[in-house]
């Protein structure tokens, strides 16, 4: 359809929508969705119970709402796909590791005296990329070689550039036929299990360091952490960690005395550079044993200063919203039969996609699932986890702000005030589609919605 015809047919659309007589309660329903830009639709009933009597006290159902259906946020993480709604996942997630810091959401105060250190933990080098370094404010120049030397593809393996932030070319290989595009990919397939032998490696080189059995140390402390994956430019995965050493029973309870900021850092230095990896061998491929990069940056986390819980808070939950289209990829799965050269993505997301399919067809290593994670440059998992310990729960925050909700809703007249021990709730839930429509979108944004304004210029409406 062309563009004049569909811009006719969203406001007619609108215009409809703004004569229906239950325009209000469809505008608060967006209004609750808060500005989500994909809110899934949802059809059904539910039927409040007296406990003892069985008699219905009450039955909501979707077929008194506008168009039959109750549209609820996406609830995604991912700031491509829903700003609105990764914002909210944003902030949860920066409550979450800020409690985890200083205490808060059922965590203690007392938390922030444990020992604690912000880890990252990087991929090892697959080949010179271009590359923005700073020293004492001065930018340097990007990779400058005295000898110039050519490679075998003709090229010269420097580059004197001092690259500004914005540079297309930050992360693109000086030369693509030197990179190593395989290791890269198979990085990126190994990182959880990498992190999880890291995991496990550091509570070995703790016991050892304090002279225990592993049994022993666990009668002592537990390890907590929060992590967050992120994709740096040149398409290889790394990750942030704040690690803390609580007591045997977690937060609530000190670490032993031995157990300080610098016995967490040796322990820690050590465990990254033990782990590794090792690919089965390919025909025709070189055998590979993945581990670590070298550079190991571990820093304590302090109420003040040049690392504040803060600032570590506000940087995780940051990059909990993003996934690999920072490294500038796709967000959604890639078919094997697609024809990759038509995707619109930089040429150096390409060749590791690429890399990522031809690789996956290994016997040997199905098990990485590389085609069905193309799109993620090979990388499958979760980009942010933590431990059982670490500080309350995405859930628990969600939770909370429902309770909110829903008291919201009593009050609006929606749900009537029952005591929950007494009353049986029976819900029905079917999904009914996702979005906004043209039009819905285009009245979403006249009412004031920012993020509808978005999905008027450009969101999908299914
Ligand atoms: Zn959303
Ligand atoms: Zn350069
Ligand atoms: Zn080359």
């Amino acid at each position: 359809m062309p563009a004049s015809h569909r811009n006719a047919h969203a406001i007619r659309e609108a215009i409809t929508r703004l004569n229906d007589p239950r325009l209000a309660r469809w505008a608060a329903q967006i209004r609750h969705t808060g500005g989500c830009r994909q809110p899934i639709h949802l059809r059904g009933t539910v039927e409040h119970y007296d406990r003892a009597t069985g008699r219905l006290l009450h039955r909501y159902s979707t077929n008194q709402e506008p168009d039959g259906v109750l549209r609820v946020p996406c609830k995604t993480r991912r700031a491509s796909r829903c700003p609105a709604c990764a914002e909210t996942y944003r902030a949860d997630t920066y409550h979450l590791i800020r409690a985890g810091l200083t205490g808060g959401k059922g965590v203690p105060e007392s938390v922030s005296s444990h020992p604690c250190l912000f880890v990252t933990l990087t991929a090892p080098s697959f080949g010179p990329v271009h590359t923005r370094r700073e020293r004492d404010g001065r930018i340097l120049p990007c990779h400058p070689r005295r000898n110039r030397e050519t490679c075998p593809h003709g090229r010269v393996i420097s580059c004197t550039v001092r690259h500004r932030a914005d540079d297309d070319v930050l992360g693109e290989p000086l030369c693509p036929g030197c990179y190593d595009y395989t290791g890269t990919v198979l990085f990126n397939a190994v990182a959880p299990v990498l992190w999880k032998r890291f995991a496990d490696a550091l509570r070995r080189h703790l016991a050892a360091l304090a002279g225990l059995t592993l049994a022993q140390l666990r009668e002592q402390l537990v390890v907590s952490f929060a992590k967050v994956g992120e994709f740096q430019r040149r398409g290889v995965v790394h990750f942030h960690a704040i690690i803390r050493l609580d007591g045997p029973a977690g937060p609530a309870t000190t670490p032993p005395a031995w157990a300080t900021c610098d016995v967490l850092t040796r322990a820690v230095q050590r465990a990254a550079q033990a782990v590794t990896v090792t690919i089965p061998q390919l025909a025709g491929e070189l055998a590979r044993v993945l581990r670590w990069g070298t550079q190991v940056d571990a820093r304590p986390i302090t109420l003040t200063g040049e690392l504040t819980d803060q600032a570590v808070a506000g940087y995780i939950a940051k990059y909990a919203t993003k996934a690999a289209e920072c490294a500038g990829t796709l967000d959604q799965r890639i078919s094997p039969t697609q024809d990759l050269s038509c995707l619109p993505v930089r040429d150096h997301a390409r060749r590791l996609i690429a890399e990522c399919l031809r690789l996956g067809a290994y016997e040997e290593l199905a098990g990485l699932r590389l085609v069905q994670w193309a799109h993620m440059l090979g990388f499958r998992g979760h980009l942010s986890t933590r431990s059982r310990h670490y500080s309350t729960t995405l859930t628990q925050i969600r939770a909370e702000r429902q309770d909110h909700v829903r008291a919201e809703e009593i009050t609006t007249g929606r749900l009537p005030l029952f005591d929950e021990d007494d009353v049986l709730v029976i819900a029905r839930w079917e999904y009914a589609g996702r979005g906004l429509s043209p039009g819905d979108a285009l009245v979403a944004a006249l009412l004031g919605s920012p993020a509808a304004v978005l999905a008027a210029h450009g969101g999908e409406a299914r």
